[in-house]
């Protein structure tokens, strides 16, 4: 029995079978049982990927949370070429970070944070600027949003461009079809969607594509996606010392997801959503962003004007529930309740009740002070661009 719920998009509880994965044998990373091992996460996740051609593509798998996956990509896809992020929020601006690091060619179109990604200014800026990458997160989680994978992937290809996509917050609950959507690189980690522990993330990628990386220059050793390549496809190994019961955590989350079925368990998750997404409506609780726009592994709720989102964490925190708040602009602003790993039905309407009990705790404000408070943050959210107006850098 766990003591806390995490209504979190990540950490999660993860599955009995995976907790007890982790406690497996002590084997060597340089002997046989381990290559067996990450042979077989390899397969599983090209299968939960559902890519047709798995000869086409492969996977590297690090030890190190999804950030470390991203900056692999970022530091070992681009070389000296041009490079555009596009971004509507927070995890889209960490990737434009990293990349400005590692590129010297880094371009940035940026939306406002809780708006969906311009498909006209993206296609008039390759219209007019050549790039060799395009790069994008999938779920936005800090607003909850998903971005348009299909029309970008077209644009980035008929502009003769790689897509480079972040799912670490999508894989595992949402479809990623890499094949219809052109995507030459995608990342992910263990501990969202796809129910494991933290600390392992991966790449995948078109296998012809994870051979021409020998050609970039090196810019970081450690995390070098050419060298994760050589080792797994000489060996299924990896170059330094792997979280080998990470692995096994891993191996058993991914097993689970097959076992299930990669459409079900899209389907489960979408009813969680659902049925979290109208109790929580019912509450009165609006939403930062329409509901067709949502991914369907978390919600994100604006703050009601009379409550204080620090207590209603400790009370929640207290009938053992743990959800996340808003960060950066939205700080105070939104709070945000994941549904994957394993919640089930009860479970969420445990949350619920508990939810609203602590809600009706807060004093109710006065009429008039509700009308001066905007309904939603998403419109004056945005400090450093014009709205529609993105945001252009580079060199
Ligand atoms: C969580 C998250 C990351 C960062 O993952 P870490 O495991 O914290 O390094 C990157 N991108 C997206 C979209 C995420 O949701």
């Amino acid at each position: 029995m766990n003591q806390f719920m995490l209504f979190t998009p990540g950490p999660v509880n993860v599955a009995a079978n995976v907790r007890l994965a982790i406690a497996k044998n002590d084997i060597c990373h340089r002997e046989a049982e381990f290559d067996d091992l990450l042979a077989g996460i390899e397969h599983k996740l090209l299968e939960m990927f559902e890519i047709k051609n798995k000869a086409r593509y492969s996977a590297v798998v690090i030890t190190g949370s999804g950030t470390a996956a991203n900056e692999a990509m970022l530091s070992s896809v681009v070389g000296d070429k041009k490079v555009l992020i596009l971004s509507n929020g927070e995890f889209g601006e960490r990737l434009h970070k990293i990349s400005d690091i590692h590129n010297a060619n880094t371009f940035l179109l940026e939306f406002p944070w809780g708006q969906s990604i311009d498909v006209d200014v993206v296609k008039a800026f390759l219209n007019t600027h050549h790039m060799d990458v395009v790069v994008m997160v999938h779920h936005e989680t800090c607003t909850g949003m998903l971005n348009p994978l299909q029309v970008i992937g077209g644009l980035a290809k008929s502009h003769g461009a790689l897509f480079v996509v972040d799912c670490v917050s999508s894989a595992g609950a949402e479809a990623v079809d890499m094949e219809a959507c052109n995507i030459a690189f995608c990342s992910s980690s263990s501990s969202k969607a796809i129910g494991s522990y933290a600390g392992l993330s991966f790449v995948v990628g078109e296998t012809a594509e994870f051979e021409k990386l020998k050609h970039n220059p090196v810019k970081t050793a450690y995390l070098n996606l050419a060298t994760f390549y050589a080792f797994m496809s000489a060996r299924s190994q990896t170059p330094n010392t792997p979280g080998v019961p990470l692995f096994y955590g891993l191996d058993q989350a991914l097993s689970n997801i097959l076992l299930e079925g990669v459409s079900n368990r899209y389907a489960k998750i979408r009813r969680r959503a659902r049925l979290l997404r109208r109790g929580m409506a019912k509450l009165g609780l609006k939403f930062l962003i329409d509901q067709k726009d949502m991914c369907s592994v978390l919600t994100t709720v604006v703050v009601p004007p009379n409550v204080d989102v620090g207590r209603l964490r400790q009370k929640l925190r207290e009938c053992s529930i743990v959800i996340y708040e808003g960060k950066g602009c939205f700080k105070n602003k939104v709070f945000q309740v994941g549904n994957i790993g394993e919640l089930s039905n009860r479970d969420i309407r445990v949350f619920l009740a508990a939810l609203g009990e602590v809600l009706q705790g807060f004093q109710p404000v006065a009429q008039e002070k509700i009308a001066a408070v905007p309904l939603s943050p998403a419109h004056e959210a945005h400090d450093n661009s014009g709205v529609y107006a993105p945001a252009i850098a580079g060199t």
